[in-house]
């Protein structure tokens, strides 16, 4: 194929952005056909977890979440070990429970003077103290306060990439949405309140989850009749009523259970779901830029999940990638593509700032038959950079360009 790198400067004209995408994210599959999950979590460690909730999770043979504080579990160690092994999920919240020094009674601890460091020594350590006590090693996690960070100002740091390299989710506090099963980050998942809450105000958030499919992770503290921070047991009792009906379709199931599905589930769909998204280097420093990671733009461009691949229809359907490249570098462009020998011979264009690659679409014998080539090379700068790859002219809406599975950008040393 005979491509041509041109460089060009005001490359981007006033042409994209016209349209919106076509891709449309499937309904993400719950088990047993269910609408949505649910996942009851408590904090702290308290007191009336043990005395009044325990005993009506278990009169209705549901298991919840418990993020303990080591030094709370200790009143009541013995009840707190028979709940993990009566199947109830215990779960790290810390050691000291620190959180921003606006709190008076947290400024001894607060997270403006912690490190990323010390921050993990504390995480792990909680979790040795759980395991050895409880005989359950925590794969969960919830951030005290719903304060995901350590430090202030220039050198304030986000700690969720240790709470992801320990543990298989966290969840933060006081959000205002249920969490989409395919976009939501199980390092920092959305805690939604259900202290001081009628069933009626809990009932709106699972009608919204229902209908989006999503996972309601709600978050409360004591539990009883009354109180502040208080999630109440006539709630409770309504809301597993409400899921113990089939008809509801709802999956209540402890917040690692549902992370554990979220995160095989999503491996198992991700090249067939067209869900675009950054691109970072693969290890060996490739960025594999497949249909399923593209954006489409166009008025009828569209992802095919039975090809995984983007499909072309009219001179306008153009598919955008995002990527972070680590260092400024020289790159070799290679398509992966298919056509019928009736809609072969249009050109295209590959482009990123002020670089276009341009070639033919050749035959690739059918639409069923994909091969590989070669068109052309090209340069990433350091950082974020755009790539977009679209017809050169406008064929009108008849006929197609291609069938484009995936761009591999392999870095020429
Ligand atoms: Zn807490």
């Amino acid at each position: 194929m005979n491509a041509r790198l041109i460089c060009m400067a005001l490359l981007f004209s006033a042409t994209s952005h016209i349209f919106t995408s076509h891709a449309q994210t499937p309904d993400f599959p719950w088990p047993d056909g269910k609408n949505m999950a649910l996942s009851l979590t408590f904090d702290d460690a308290r007191g009336s977890n043990i005395l009044n909730g325990i005993p009506l999770f278990d009169e209705f043979d549901v298991k919840a979440t418990f993020f303990l504080v080591p030094n709370a579990v200790e009143k009541e160690l013995a009840a707190w070990k028979a709940a993990a092994e009566h199947g109830h999920e215990m779960g790290n919240h810390t050691f000291e429970h620190p959180c921003s020094g606006n709190f008076p009674w947290s400024r001894h601890k607060a997270l403006e003077n912690y490190t990323l460091g010390k921050m993990e020594a504390e995480l792990l350590k909680a979790s040795e103290w759980l395991e050895e006590n409880l005989g359950t090693k925590p794969r969960v996690f919830a951030y005290p306060c719903g304060q995901p960070y350590v430090g202030a100002g220039l050198h304030q740091q986000s700690y969720v990439p240790l709470v992801a390299k320990h543990f298989l989710a966290g969840r933060n506090w006081l959000n205002e949405a249920p969490i989409d099963p395919f976009y939501g980050d199980l390092g920092l998942l959305n805690g939604m309140e259900m202290d001081n809450k009628d069933f009626d105000e809990i009932l709106t958030h699972i009608n919204s989850a229902k209908e989006n499919g999503q996972w309601l992770i709600l978050a409360g503290h004591d539990i009883g009749d009354e109180g502040r921070q208080t999630t109440y047991l006539q709630m409770l009792r309504q809301l597993m009523e409400y899921v113990r009906e089939e008809e509801n379709g709802i999956w209540l199931a402890p917040m690692g259970e549902v992370a554990e599905y979220v995160a095989e589930t999503r491996k198992a769909m991700e090249d067939t779901v067209n869900i675009p998204s950054l691109v970072r280097p693969d290890e060996n420093g490739r960025f594999v830029l497949t249909a399923e990671k593209g954006r489409g733009v166009g008025p009828r461009i569209e992802y095919m999940a039975d090809w995984k691949a983007f499909g072309w229809f009219t001179g306008k359907d153009q598919v955008e990638w995002e990527i972070e490249a680590p260092n400024f570098g020289k790159y070799q462009a290679i398509l992966e593509w298919s056509v019928s020998d009736e809609e072969a011979g249009k050109t295209f264009v590959f482009e990123t700032q002020g670089q276009q690659l341009e070639g033919i679409i050749k035959p690739s014998g059918s639409w069923e038959t994909f091969k590989t080539v070669n068109i052309g090379e090209l340069y990433l700068r350091k950082g974020y950079n755009k790539l977009i790859f679209k017809p050169k002219e406008d064929f009108g809406s008849e006929g197609a360009l291609l069938d484009l599975k995936e761009i591999i950008l392999q870095p020429i040393r």
